[in-house]
């Protein structure tokens, strides 16, 4: 069974940029008789108040973009990650780290061109002495160790793609030492519990892919198909951002109609020549990956008041 997943973080109120995601997500599936569910990243509770939560998934269903099942909360599923960390824990894969915020900024080896800094490994050789001597004045974060081992893919946009885990990405963080766990360790617990078979999602989230790819395969889950999406930009190509005012959906919806909301998204992803209305099953039989643009996906003008 194909399943595609929508996985907002409710910091805010969903941008067109989340309901381009959505769109393609549910074409995605849908065109090949999939199913279609919602999850609500909201990891780091605080910063993601419920009514934003809520909000998105009215939103999904006003543009019929339901989930199929009931959403699952990440900020419910601690035991569920708790359990993929004491795996991955008991294989020796996981480590105490007990860098402050400064160390880190001060020993981030140099990267190779690349945007995410790469973690020098210093916490990595501690002795048993040293973790419990630190441990007393402190809480650790708890990282991964990688291999110096290259893992690639092919997306289904943006076409093969490779990083080397130690030289590229570095021993990545599971757990903070504020206890939250990190994305990258409940987004594959979360994907391998709903059965998601393919990830549709932003193009700023393809380098940490790769992380996410070896960590399925450590704890044994199948690894999803994926498509990483452009950055969606206003008809000049400049990127949205707060200087366009109000772009959440209640503010579009007082202009436009959803047919209308969609038809402009699905201009942008290149699924029409002319912005025109429609509605998310009237997109099926057109929607092809081949037709999506690989690096920026322009809202027709007039979209951005
Ligand atoms: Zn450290």
């Amino acid at each position: 069974m194909i399943t595609g997943r929508f996985a907002p973080s409710p910091s805010g109120y969903l941008h067109p940029g989340n309901l381009l995601c959505a769109l393609l997500a549910w074409l995605s599936c849908r065109s090949r008789g999939g199913r279609f569910i919602v999850r609500i990243e909201d990891l780091d509770a605080g910063r993601c108040p419920k009514k934003y939560a809520l909000q998105a998934l009215a939103d999904l269903d006003w543009l019929g973009l339901s989930s199929d099942e009931d959403p699952l909360w990440q900020s419910q599923r601690a035991d569920v990650y708790g359990a993929a960390l004491e795996q991955l824990s008991r294989s020796g894969h996981v480590y105490p780290c007990f860098c402050s915020r400064a160390e880190l900024h001060a020993s981030f080896a140099p990267n190779l061109g690349d945007e995410v800094p790469v973690y020098s490994g210093k916490c990595r050789g501690l002795t048993p002495e040293e973790i419990a001597a630190k441990s007393a004045l402190r809480r650790p974060a708890l990282r991964l160790a990688v291999p110096d081992e290259a893992v690639a893919f092919t997306d289904a946009l943006q076409g093969p793609y490779e990083r080397n885990l130690a030289r590229q990405c570095g021993d990545f963080i599971l757990r903070r030492s504020d206890g939250i766990y990190a994305y990258q360790l409940a987004v594959v617990c979360d994907d391998a519990a709903s059965g998601v078979t393919e990830v549709v999602r932003g193009r700023d989230i393809l380098p940490s892919t790769p992380q996410q790819i070896y960590l399925c395969r450590l704890l044994g889950f199948p690894v999803p198909a994926y498509a990483h999406i452009p950055l969606l930009t206003d008809s000049s190509g400049r990127r949205l951002s707060k200087r366009d005012g109000d772009i959440s959906l209640s503010a579009l919806s007082r202009r436009f109609s959803r047919e209308e909301i969609v038809g402009m998204l699905a201009c942008a992803a290149g699924l029409l020549r002319e912005p025109r209305p429609v509605t998310p099953e009237q997109l099926l039989p057109a929607f092809s990956w081949e037709k999506v643009p690989k690096d920026e996906a322009r809202l027709p003008a007039g979209f951005i008041a």
